[in-house]
């Protein structure tokens, strides 16, 4: 990976905002992979934690670092992560998606959510590299998130780092509950099946997850943290190396498994 201006395309699963402070499993995964990664010229990051119906670019030149979550430590709140914006890339970005067909919009203020900031605080932690946001739709299905990341794979050879921020499982109501069996039985289902899909290069099995999946629904009470997902495996395209960068699970009931993936 060093000696290419080709970046790989990742998917994480970001965790809770908690793991900027208290780090576990993740940090460790994302501390491993940040010593594996060139140093691209932007990063492209798509959050499950933007939500939009059409999709929207980030073209702040300062994004702020948005802490979009209640409850948690003072400390974690006074966290910055002051990575430039690049507006340019948001605007051509804008046009490769035209150029797909897929009509997009730019929000010249929107900031980094938690989705995007602690996940790249671990990864570059000098915060030197231009980010630019991008929404997920959750009223649109894997093929469209699928096309989107098809769409913007040219940029990746242009030395453009995808990320696409989310979760493997992300049923919020288990983790917050206590006691039970965890991770429960049909997470581990829904995760070990994506799992497989994944490892064998088959993403067409994984378009119908939300019937095929076991356990999808409670596996993802709302698509938004699974759709991210399809972006990264369409911008990798049809003849990806699939790596499993490993992740564990969150509080031992959401599943945190990352991958990268290599165009062949
Ligand atoms: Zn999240």
């Amino acid at each position: 990976m060093k000696n290419s201006d080709r970046q790989p395309i990742l998917f994480l699963s970001h965790g809770s905002p908690m793991t900027a402070l208290d780090g576990g499993e993740l940090a460790t995964t994302w501390t491993g992979l940040a010593k594996r990664l060139s140093k691209p010229d932007a990063i492209l990051v798509v959050s499950a934690h933007w939500n939009t119906q059409l999709p929207v670019i980030g073209g702040s030149a300062r994004p702020e670092t948005v802490h979009d979550f209640g409850g948690f430590p003072a400390e974690l709140y006074r966290m910055q992560y002051p990575a430039p914006g690049n507006p340019a890339l948001a605007q051509q970005i804008k046009e490769v998606l035209a150029d797909a067909g897929i009509a997009a919009g730019i929000d010249a203020g929107r900031g980094l959510d938690h989705g995007a900031w602690v996940p790249l605080r671990m990864l570059f932690p000098r915060a030197d590299i231009p980010v630019v946001p991008l929404s997920v739709q959750p009223g649109r299905c894997p093929r469209h998130h699928y096309a989107l990341g098809a769409a913007l794979a040219p940029l990746a050879a242009e030395n453009v780092l995808i990320v696409a921020s989310g979760h493997i499982t992300h049923n919020l109501g288990e983790y917050m509950r206590p006691g039970g069996e965890r991770p429960s039985q049909s997470a581990r289902a829904f995760r070990d099946w994506v799992h497989a899909r994944l490892m064998a290069g088959d993403h067409e099995g994984l378009f119908d997850w939300l019937h095929e999946g076991p356990g999808a629904r409670a596996a993802h009470p709302t698509p938004e943290h699974f759709l991210p997902l399809f972006v990264a495996l369409g911008a990798a395209g049809e003849k990806r190396r699939t790596e499993w960068l490993g992740g564990g699970w969150v509080e031992q009931s959401l599943a945190a498994d990352n991958y990268l993936f290599e165009v062949a």
